[in-house]
């Protein structure tokens, strides 16, 4: 009961039978017709391999798609980072060429030999505190002071030379002297110009580092001139400093919230304030007589000495 009609009926719908898309009776009226007929089987089997390949074919585009945007993906994610970097890298470049320039700055207008620094502090007990600082050619002297409604109150007055290992000290009020001497001073005779934050940090190393802790912005203070403000990154740490583009020398530290005091005899806070050192410089007008040690005939002198060994041994 084949015959060619039946075939051409068939055949027009292998194609849905093989997408599993015919309506019950359509399926029942080809399988039986597929069971008898070669023909068609071969056609049937013919339309499954095409589909397969089809499929096949589909399947390897999609993996080939999906392998490109991982790629494109893993590619902008890199790219993404390598920029990040960069620019990371950038200012960090930009801050080092400033602390750079700074600390030469610095250790160039500490090479002078004339040198004159001044630092004060506000005490907050409407006191405050002035060190006067002279260097010249080698030799110092540095006399503390206390300003107050009262007028002035000379604490101290201190000499030494770089190339001694002693250090001489006033006490004008009790007309008395204390003479210093060891090798604990002769080290610190030779860091005479002292001066905060620089004079430690002239190796390359040192300036690495400093770049890493400390981030650097600009502000005006004073009439307007532009300073540098060097802060610890560190939250928790309220420190900065104010230096100076002309001179690499800081003109002020400031410890945010650096004093508190109390209520008398309890714990209540009765103040929070910043500590303020601020400095002053200036070059080129100490005389002999500036750091001339005074006769000391009319003194009382005492003589201590301090050496590295025995200050370990305490
Ligand atoms: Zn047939």
């Amino acid at each position: 009961m084949k015959n060619k009609k039946e075939c051409e009926i068939v055949q027009d719908l292998l194609m849905n039978y093989a997408d599993g898309v015919l309506n019950p009776e359509s399926k029942k009226l080809v399988e039986n017709h597929l069971k008898e007929c070669e023909e068609c089987q071969l056609e049937l089997k013919h339309i499954q391999d095409d589909m397969k390949e089809k499929e096949n074919r589909e399947q390897i585009e999609l993996n080939y798609l999906k392998k490109i945007r991982i790629k494109t993906r893993v590619k902008s994610v890199l790219l993404a980072i390598g920029i990040i970097v960069l620019i990371a890298f950038v200012i960090f470049l930009n801050n080092f060429i400033k602390i750079n320039s700074i600390m030469n700055r610095a250790e160039k207008s500490l090479q002078s030999n004339n040198f004159y620094k001044e630092t004060s502090q506000m005490l907050g007990n409407n006191e405050t505190s002035i060190t006067k600082e002279y260097y010249k050619d080698g030799k110092y002297k540095s006399i503390w002071m206390i300003y107050s409604d009262n007028g002035v109150e000379t604490k101290s007055i201190e000499y030494a030379n770089s190339n001694s290992d002693e250090r001489t000290y006033i006490n004008e009020a009790d007309k008395k002297a204390v003479i210093e001497k060891g090798d604990v001073l002769e080290m610190k005779n030779k860091n005479i110009k002292n001066v905060p934050f620089v004079t430690s940090r002239n190796s390359l190393f040192a300036k690495i580092g400093t770049t890493f802790v400390y981030s650097i912005n600009t502000d005006t203070y004073d009439y307007g001139k532009e300073y540098y403000i060097l802060k610890n990154r560190s939250e928790n740490n309220r420190w900065e400093i104010w230096i100076d583009k002309e001179t690499g020398l800081p003109i002020r530290e400031i410890n945010r919230g650096g004093a508190k005091s109390f209520f008398m005899g309890t714990n209540v806070v009765k103040e929070i304030r910043d500590t303020i050192q601020s400095y002053k410089y200036e070059f080129d007008i100490v005389t002999d007589e500036d750091v001339e040690v005074p006769d000391l005939s009319n003194y009382t002198i005492e003589n201590t000495t301090l050496n590295m060994e025995d200050m370990i041994k305490e």
